[in-house]
């Protein structure tokens, strides 16, 4: 078998919190990633889901070394990215970018498109001065802007554009992977289709691999071909798009499921919702056993109180998919 693009094994980043004790040791520790595992293939688009505050794009920012890791491994291609040091991280810049949240944000309102995009070329070495413009120009046409645009600032355009500029500054340095942090998730409804279209587009055309992050499962059901899904900082299932929504096996993915609405109103008005109990708990003090069991409708199937003294691992079954639950597959 061949080596994935990344491989990500046992990660976890724990921040200190509250008080210090006397000797300077935290008192408290947040787990907001706690033993995160997956792999991506090159040119594969997988879809990590959850709700605010499970850790996602904490998850992102560690992968991409913004967060040094508290414990675990990321490897790409092989190569461990966690323990690398600042220039030795240099060429998996070029290789891994990001797409970040808010595209009014991560732009710089000092600098114009062609300064935005100019800025990585030339950080990563991509030729000379004229040839950087041509990449540039090049770059606005590929997602969908108007390269006489180029000297424009970022105020000056809508929300769908800037992300649009996002993405182009992401394609610079011709990365193998993109990791994409709810790009679309500040945007209006109309224009978040558009966006997902475009990046279906440019993995297409460029062979991109994806790791999406997103709260809401309908985004990523159009872009990813495989779905993690994430609760308090750990991953509770990952299984292929099709499998996932036709039987969700974990109780947290079909709480997540019934939320989205049915387009056939017959259906909608008929069909099951399962609604939560409670709040996601805090991962300052994260509930022992199944971090999900103070909210999960079947932790009573489980005999022997197992949900709330045991922390179920994430299991491989036959077919592929993973789940880290206590109740019998099926039931
Ligand atoms: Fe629910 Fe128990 Fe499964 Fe956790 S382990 S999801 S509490 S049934």
């Amino acid at each position: 078998m061949s080596t994935p693009l990344l491989e990500v094994r046992n990660l976890a980043r724990h921040f200190p919190a509250g008080e210090r004790s006397w000797s300077g040791a935290p008192r408290q520790v947040l787990k907001a990633v706690d033993g995160v595992s997956f792999d991506l293939e090159r040119g594969e688009s997988l879809g990590l889901v959850g709700e605010s505050g499970c850790g996602k794009s904490t998850l992102a920012r560690t992968i991409v070394g913004l967060y040094p890791a508290t414990s675990g491994t990321v490897r790409f291609e092989g190569t461990e990215l966690t323990s690398l040091s600042r220039s030795a991280w240099r060429p998996y810049r070029r290789r891994i970018q990001m797409i970040f949240q808010d595209p009014y944000a991560s732009l710089d309102p000092r600098q114009t498109v062609a300064q935005i995009l100019d800025e990585p070329l030339r950080l990563f070495g991509m030729g000379r001065r004229r040839e950087r413009r041509l990449r540039a120009l090049a770059l606005l046409d590929a997602v969908g802007l108007n390269p006489r645009h180029v000297n424009r600032y970022p105020h000056e355009f809508s929300g769908g554009q800037r992300q649009r500029i996002g993405i182009a500054r992401a394609l610079a340095g011709e990365p193998d992977l993109i990791v994409c942090d709810e790009p679309v998730s500040a945007l209006d409804v109309s224009i978040q289709a558009q966006v997902i279209n475009l990046l279906a587009e440019l993995r297409e055309r460029f062979g991109l691999a994806y790791l999406f992050i997103a709260h809401d499962l309908a985004v990523v059901r159009h872009l990813c071909e495989r779905i993690a899904v994430m609760y308090l900082g750990r991953v509770v299932e990952v299984a292929g798009r099709e499998a996932l929504f036709r039987s969700p096996a974990h109780p947290y993915t079909q709480a997540l499921l019934s939320a989205i609405p049915h387009p056939d109103p017959e259906v909608e008005r008929t069909r099951e919702r399962i609604v939560l109990t409670g709040d996601v708990p805090s991962p300052l003090a994260p509930p022992t056993g199944c971090t999900f069991h103070p909210r999960c409708p079947h932790r009573g199937a489980v005999p022997g109180n197992r949900c709330a003294t045991e922390p179920p691992v994430l299991l491989t079954d036959a077919e592929g998919r993973q789940r880290a639950c206590h109740l019998e597959p099926g039931s």
